[in-house]
């Protein structure tokens, strides 16, 4: 079998579509511009170059992008006291602190001292309850990209077997969860998982956000399964130089899967769109507008 090919470039291409089309509408008849706040602690470059994107995205589809450059050596008092006056400031629908942040930063404290309503990441912990309690959150981007592109795929999720492998707060469990609201049987594996190969070969659709480059091979995968990989890891090439590749072997996957996301091209593009998609719906449900369809969980 060959599967077909999710395309997340073009899907995402969509996603910020729709989102500006929403973001002129709300101009016209609000007068209004939604804005999302990105802070970035430290130089760390990898941050630099997903912030720098970010705001890109983000005025591209019309929106405000508030951009808060802050030295390594912030003090914990200074960043808390940026986010009280992000929070309350009316011109802000989202905010998003880059992680990792330097060590000497609490991260759970600051994740939780953004408003819960502006959690564009979906990180807080009051978001994180919500989407577990079924009840209207914020939900973070990555799995919302993967969930959209399953709903697109599939139509219905109901009834399907879902294995998600990897169980972090920021992909595998939230992952699990919106998944568990779609009204999947969900098993969620791990790095202590036994025989896992059995376990994903029961799904029909497996989600590997595990951080190990091309660690699930074809004979993990069953005949027609649907395969969604958030993996991006930098390997060497024989030749000299680094290739992005996920944490699934695609040659071997796409050979037994029904369809699959490649990487690049496939989960990483729906991220930075979702946030997009996020920033929307804070927007709409801070001014109680009717929330944009399609592009929530
Ligand atoms: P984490 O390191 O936080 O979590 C990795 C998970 O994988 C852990 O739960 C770990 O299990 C599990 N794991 C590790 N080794 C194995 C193994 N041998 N067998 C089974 N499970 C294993 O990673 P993230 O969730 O943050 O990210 C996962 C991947 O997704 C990374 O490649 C990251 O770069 C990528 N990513 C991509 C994004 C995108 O936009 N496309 C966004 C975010 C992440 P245990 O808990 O037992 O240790």
């Amino acid at each position: 079998m060959t599967a077909h090919l999710i395309d997340g470039k073009a899907f995402a291409a969509k996603v910020r579509g729709q989102v500006a089309e929403h973001v002129t509408k709300i101009k016209e008849e609000h007068n209004k511009i939604p804005g999302l706040a990105v802070v970035l602690v430290g130089e760390d470059p990898a941050s630099q170059v997903y912030v720098r994107s970010k705001g890109k995205q983000t005025a591209k589809v019309g929106m405000n992008s508030y951009e808060h450059k802050l030295p390594a050596d912030t003090s914990e008092a200074d960043l808390l006291a940026l986010l009280d006056q992000l929070n309350s400031d009316a011109n802000v629908h989202g905010i998003l602190v880059q992680l990792p942040l330097p060590k000497h930063l609490n991260e759970d404290l600051i994740i939780n001292s953004i408003d819960p309503a502006k959690d564009v990441d979906g990180f807080h912990i009051s978001n994180v309850g919500r989407l577990g309690t079924g009840q209207k959150s914020m939900v973070p981007c990555t799995p919302l990209g993967c969930l959209m592109m399953l709903r697109e795929h599939h139509g219905s999720l109901s009834g399907k077997n879902a294995v998600v492998i990897g169980r972090s707060n920021i992909v595998g469990k939230p992952m699990a969860q919106l998944l568990l609201n779609d009204s999947c049987t969900v098993t969620i594996a791990h790095s202590r998982t036994q025989n896992i190969q059995e376990v994903t070969r029961q799904a029909d659709i497996v989600v590997a956000a595990v951080g190990r480059p091309e660690m699930v091979t074809g004979d993990w995968i069953r005949d027609g399964a649907t395969v969604i990989d958030v993996g991006i890891n930098r390997i060497d090439k024989p030749d000299g130089g680094t290739r992005l590749v996920g944490d699934c072997d695609f040659a071997s996957c796409a050979e037994k899967a029904g369809a699959i996301t490649p990487v690049p091209g496939g989960v990483g593009p729906m991220t930075i769109a979702c946030l997009l998609a996020n920033t929307l719906t804070a927007f709409c449900r801070a001014n109680g507008l009717s929330e944009p369809e399609g592009l929530t969980a």
